[in-house]
């Protein structure tokens, strides 16, 4: 690595064999002041890593609008990228309402990658509004990914067409929008068609070996139903032949009445459930409620809905925390 420092190394899947060694580089940037992270695959017959800041070598200016679909995006474009997230660090990606430099970066990127079906309607609406030389993709349309309905019991608004939006906690449809946007920017960008099929590659071995690895890691469970914080597992839940019991709504802040609550321990005791997991920034006391009804003990599970760097758990990715998804679950739900 030229003049970067290396800041991480991702601890290689046990399954993969043939994924390159992947480091990331960290370089001081100056815009917006920020740390960026550049991510970049080495080992490969052409190495994508070019030692310099990003913002040097950086021919696309793209937004992304949370974390999981930055880091897609930072993973495909490497250095050839440069990445904004609209989301504030911390801050709940559910029903988001833009801040002024947000909105300005989505006026000056190239590219803006966001989810629809109302996951956050105030991107919505600014995506409707951006000059038409601006590529708008709504990943949730990508070929390959299939919506489920968002459960309808807690939901305090219909939302529209009733979609579930949290597809990246399935690292299957991960690659779909991988493929999705590793398309778009090579369209917007030919002349970085085989650097970004080359890191495209790469995590879909990446994310394929993780799929293989929750599988493994979530076969023959005791317990099969998962009682989480909010609604957000429902695609990892049919990934892997489980089922959500889910405390909150699609959105966190659709709180359960006392009612539902008490029926939601009672389906939670009914279903043998030992463990209560909740999100390490949410509120976990309903989490522990339930948890103290029955009997059971509380544990972590990520929604992944804010970057592991930034926030909880430095030095980790959607990989490695999917990874601690997986072996908590396992633990949780007494899988063999
Ligand atoms: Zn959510």
């Amino acid at each position: 690595m030229i003049m970067g420092i290396i800041v991480n190394k991702v601890q290689p899947s046990i399954r993969s064999t043939r994924r390159p060694s992947i480091v990331k580089v960290a370089a001081v940037g100056l815009v917006s002041g920020t740390l960026l992270l550049a991510a970049c695959s080495s080992g490969d017959e052409e190495s994508t890593v070019q030692g310099s800041a990003r913002t040097d070598a950086a021919s696309l200016s793209v937004s992304a609008n949370f974390y999981p679909i930055q880091w897609l995006v930072r993973e495909i474009g490497g250095p050839a990228v440069s990445v904004t997230g609209l989301t504030p660090v911390g801050e709940e990606p559910h029903d988001l309402v833009l801040n002024a430099k947000s909105r300005q970066a989505m006026q000056d990127s190239d590219v803006v990658f966001y989810l629809g079906s109302d996951f956050q309607p105030d991107v919505e609406k600014a995506v409707a509004q951006l000059a038409a030389d601006t590529t708008t993709v709504d990943l949730l349309s990508s070929p390959g990914v299939t919506l489920l309905a968002a459960p309808a019991d807690l939901g305090k608004e219909s939302l529209k067409g009733n979609k579930d939006p949290h597809v990246w906690l399935d690292p299957t449809q991960m690659i779909a929008m991988a493929d999705q946007i590793a398309d778009v920017l090579t369209e917007a960008d030919p002349q970085q068609a085989e650097v970004f099929a080359a890191n495209r590659n790469a995590l879909v071995a990446r994310l394929t070996a993780l799929d293989e690895e929750l599988t493994a890691d979530l076969t023959d469970c005791r317990v099969t139903t998962i009682v989480t914080s909010h609604a957000a597992f429902n695609y990892l839940a049919q990934r892997y032949g489980l089922e959500q019991l889910a405390i909150a709504g699609v959105s966190p802040d659709d709180q359960p009445d006392p009612a539902t609550l008490q029926s939601i321990a009672e389906g939670a005791q009914a279903a043998g459930v030992t463990t209560v997991f909740f999100e390490e920034q949410l509120p976990r006391d309903l989490s522990e409620t339930v948890a103290s009804e029955i009997g059971a003990s509380v544990d972590l599970l990520s929604a992944l809905e804010f970057d592991p760097e930034e926030t909880t758990a430095p030095g980790e990715d959607y990989v490695s925390v999917m990874q601690d998804n997986g072996k908590r679950l396992a633990t949780g739900l007494q899988c063999q």
